[in-house]
């Protein structure tokens, strides 16, 4: 499974995919993650991404030549050209776990910034419009980590124990993980709860499940 990530902040991906479990995952060779400087396709002397509005109106706007460039040099056959943007699709577990499933996916994903990017990207070199939720931040380097570290940690291999994935929120669609608690078992006043103290495993199991919250 291979990415490209496509931003004008390369240090900002950098920093988050050189730790923890996504690290694990690219050391162990189970991902490849490529973090690409929009600016190298650009052709001035500036380095120029943006430019001002068609039509008036504050703000910049992603130029559409140098991710036209970047994309024809990344992009092979079948490559996903992701896009990050308030008005894409919201990203859910489900869509992770379909994209987890194709081991040999290849996405270029493309991190917005300013007023966000001239339109004929939108409308002409893009496959997936996603969206992390109702709101708008600065850029989309935090929406392209959401989605890889969402689909890399499905990979299997990359996490220690995969049981602790079948449990997890939203796993089965419709509840959320059950309540963990670790050492000491009294802190404050407040307890573990006896049963999980008991080492009845399948009356833990029972609890466990008691416990899971709905999702719905
Ligand atoms: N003018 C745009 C609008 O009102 O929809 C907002 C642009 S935003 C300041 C800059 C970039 O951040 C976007 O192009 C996108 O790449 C990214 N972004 C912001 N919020 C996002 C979200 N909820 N999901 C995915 N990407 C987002």
């Amino acid at each position: 499974m291979k990415f490209d990530i496509l931003t004008i902040f390369p240090e900002i991906i950098e920093e988050y995919i050189n730790k923890g479990i996504v690290s694990i995952a690219k050391e162990k060779g189970l991902v490849e993650i490529n973090v690409h400087n929009l600016r190298n396709w650009t052709e001035d002397n500036h380095k120029t991404v943006d430019d001002t509005p068609c039509g008036g109106g504050p703000g910049m706007v992603l130029k559409v030549e140098p991710i036209y460039r970047a994309i024809q040099d990344l992009k092979k056959e079948n490559t996903i050209v992701a896009i990050t943007t308030p008005k894409g699709e919201k990203l859910v577990q489900s869509k992770l776990k379909d994209f987890s499933t194709k081991s040999d996916l290849h996405m270029i994903i493309l991190c917005g910034r300013y007023e966000g990017f001239d339109q004929r990207i939108h409308d002409n070199l893009v496959d997936y419009e996603f969206s992390i939720g109702d709101y708008v931040l600065s850029g989309g380097e935090l929406a392209s980590l959401v989605l890889v570290d969402g689909i890399t940690r499905l990979l299997p291999g990359v996490l220690g124990n995969e049981e602790s994935l079948s449990d997890e929120s939203f796993n089965d669609g419709e509840t959320f993980d059950y309540p963990q608690y670790t050492r000491p078992i009294e802190f404050n006043g407040w307890k573990v709860p006896e049963i999980l103290l008991s080492g009845d495993h399948e009356k833990i199991r029972q609890w466990r499940e008691s416990q899971k919250a709905s999702n719905r």
